[in-house]
This record gives structure tokens, C-alpha cells and sequence, in this order.
């Protein structure tokens, strides 16, 4: 193909990429006056049906250099492999490795954690927001995250 033509084509794509973005970032939402929120560490999202818990290589490095054990052993004892990065390994029951009464690593929790509840299909209509907000008493607590920050995690 023309090299003429294949920068045009990229450039359309890039044009169109910062328009839809724009038009995102621009829409009204149901959170544009912010959410407040404060974790509770009630376990209600750490627990019951059994899940993916995303973790990156680089997350998995920090955990097991805390723990004071080889990023190899962590990964062998913790994690099992999931698409192109690995899934935190959960008790029989659902529960996460690390919840017990609490969060054993908060600090260093993945960012699958740090961003709930603020994930996509939480707030992609009002209505899946409240559902998330009837299990998550850490919602309306504490902390106000503003529009913008919202919009931030979703964009993760
Ligand atoms: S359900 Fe909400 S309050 Fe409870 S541990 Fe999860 S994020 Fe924290």
C-alpha cells in the first residue's frame, strides 16, 4: 500500500480515538458530583463466588519481596497464570489468599483492588451502581473521588 495512504489511515484512526475520547470525557454521568468512598475492609468483594484477582508481574514482585520470598515461590504458592499476566489464587470457598479478617496486603493489593469499585461495568449505567452500592458498605463513606479522578480509574 501507498505510504501516503497508510499514514492517512492512521492519522483517521488517532482522530477518531481523541474525538470518541473527547466525546467520553465530555458526556454528563450520574457520578459527575463525585462519590465518596472509604474501604471497610468488610471482605464483601475479598470473599464468597470465586473470581479473577488480575496481578501483573511487577505487583507480584513487590508481594513477594514483602513476604521476603523469590517472585518463582510466589508465583508458584499464590498465583496461577491468566491471558498474558497471572490471577491471584483463591481458598476452596472463593475467598482471596490474603483476606483474613482484613486485607494481609493492602498497601500492595493489585490494581484490580485499588480500583474497586470504580470499575467499568460498575458504573456503566446508574443501575449496576446500585447494585454494587447494596454490597459494598464502603460506598458514600469517607473519601470524595471526583469526577475526574473517576473517569481516571476507568480509563485503567
Ligand atoms: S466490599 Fe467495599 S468496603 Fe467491603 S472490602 Fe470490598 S471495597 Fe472494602
Amino acid at each position: 500500500m501507498d505510504l501516503g495512504i497508510v499514514l492517512r489511515t492512521a492519522s483517521s484512526v488517532m482522530d477518531f480515538k481523541n474525538n470518541l475520547d473527547k466525546s467520553l470525557k465530555d458526556r454528563k454521568y450520574f457520578f459527575d458530583k463525585g462519590i465518596r468512598f472509604s474501604c471497610t475492609q468488610c471482605g464483601s468483594c475479598c470473599t464468597g463466588e470465586p473470581g479473577i484477582i488480575y496481578i501483573t508481574q511487577e505487583e507480584c514482585d513487590k508481594i513477594a519481596e514483602h513476604l521476603n520470598i523469590s517472585s518463582k515461590d510466589f508465583l508458584q504458592s499464590h498465583c496461577y497464570p491468566f491471558e498474558s499476566a497471572y490471577s491471584l489464587e483463591e481458598h476452596a470457598d472463593g475467598r482471596c489468599l490474603f483476606f483474613e479478617n482484613g486485607c494481609q496486603i493492602y498497601d500492595l493489593r493489585p490494581s484490580q483492588c485499588k480500583t474497586f469499585p470504580f470499575w467499568f461495568k460498575n458504573l456503566r449505567s446508574e443501575h449496576a451502581w446500585n447494585q454494587v452500592c447494596k454490597d459494598c458498605p464502603g460506598i458514600g463513606k469517607g473519601k470524595l473521588f471526583d469526577r475526574s479522578m473517576i473517569l481516571n480509574y476507568l480509563s485503567k
